[in-house]
């Protein structure tokens, strides 16, 4: 194996609104602890089809020559895993055996351990390593794989829905945060953003100003406007005719829609509902100490695959469905080949 570059502090560099290590070429809000690890990081989407791990330059018959070129960072720990540019890689010499048997000589070439990982050429050595190794794959990697299949499937299924019309995109402004507030505003999109809904709602209740500096709206823009009975009849109707519900943080939408129609005295019908910011969570893969992924907020979310935010500050219900929609679509532009895992692959 090659020996690895030297652990070391990151370059800083202050760009003005985060830091950036000029070795890595990652970036932070605040200054990190971590240590760098001496090249270009790599995440998933910028990982080059020239950068491959050491079992896939073996794979292609070829060998590293020199230290790694960049790394690639797993989820789990240890998070890195190092690259080698396949133009720098030189044809692997096997040496010389008496029997020629190319089998023989790459086992002999690479070493008497028993086993190595087939992702990232990890080999157990102790009786506490064999516990992360199953079916030549160490947990990292077996953790890094099941993920990216996951992501796939995000893909996928925003592919598939926006193939399809039988759904509506959905997204409330209400009177508070709590479990009884009231929707103020709805807003109701199809596929192809055509509005099918757009109303403001009178409320039973007095606005939360928790909730005003959120969506901006106060008790008096809510008074000459229907009541949620008044617009009854026609979200029946559309939710008739689909029941399949795409909302960013689906909880909260469908905790207040259920509260308002509940103190009317009128009932949902039976609703299919798809959390977009779950969904979009496990495809940013951002792992919390606990093990599970970490919501974004939807205008973070929309940063990071580049949709228009419009004015971040103030979210009213139809921007909100809007950035939504705006979402989906980057995810599902995503699914199919252009979805890369770069050399990470056996
Ligand atoms: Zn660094
Ligand atoms: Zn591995």
């Amino acid at each position: 194996m090659e020996s690895k570059p030297r652990k070391r502090k990151h370059h800083l560099e202050w760009e003005g609104r985060r830091y950036r290590c000029t070795v890595c070429q990652w970036t932070w809000k605040n200054p990190p602890r971590s240590v760098c690890p001496g090249v270009s990081c790599y995440r998933v989407d910028d990982l080059p089809s020239y950068l491959v791990s050491e079992p896939e330059l073996y794979r292609r018959h070829l060998q590293a020559a020199g230290p790694p070129d960049a790394c690639y960072f797993r989820l789990k720990e240890p998070h890195w895993l190092w690259l080698f540019d396949v133009r720098k890689a030189t044809p692997l010499e096997l040496p010389k055996l008496p029997r020629f048997n190319v089998a023989a000589r790459l086992k002999a070439w690479w070493g008497s351990g028993p086993a190595w990982c087939q992702w990232c050429g990890w080999r157990p050595e102790s009786d506490e390593d064999w516990k992360h190794f199953t079916s030549l794959c160490c947990d990292s990697c077996r953790f890094e794989q099941e993920w990216l299949r996951q992501r796939k499937a995000v893909c996928r299924w925003a592919h598939d829905l926006m193939q399809a019309d039988d759904w509506v995109l959905l997204a409330t402004a209400t009177t508070g945060l709590h479990s009884w507030a009231e929707v103020i505003e709805l807003a109701v999109l199809r596929p192809n953003g055509e509005v099918l809904l757009h109303t403001l709602l009178r409320p039973q209740y007095l606005i939360d100003p928790e909730a005003t500096t959120i969506h901006g709206l106060t008790d008096p823009d809510v008074q000459a406007v229907p009541t949620f009975p008044d617009i009854w009849p026609e979200l029946s109707r559309i939710f008739k005719r689909r029941h399949t519900i795409i909302a960013y943080d689906v909880p909260f939408h469908q905790r207040v829609l259920a509260f308002t129609t509940g103190q009317y005295q009128l009932r949902l019908p039976f609703l299919s509902w798809h959390c977009l910011m779950q969904q979009y969570a496990l495809y940013w893969g951002e792992l919390r100490p606990d093990g599970l992924f970490r919501w974004k907020k939807l205008s973070e979310a929309c940063k990071q695959q580049q949709v228009p935010r419009g004015r971040p500050r103030i979210r009213r219900a139809l921007p909100q469905a809007q950035k939504s929609l705006g979402l989906l679509k980057a995810l599902a532009a995503k699914a199919g080949p252009s979805l890369s895992q770069g050399g990470y692959a056996p």
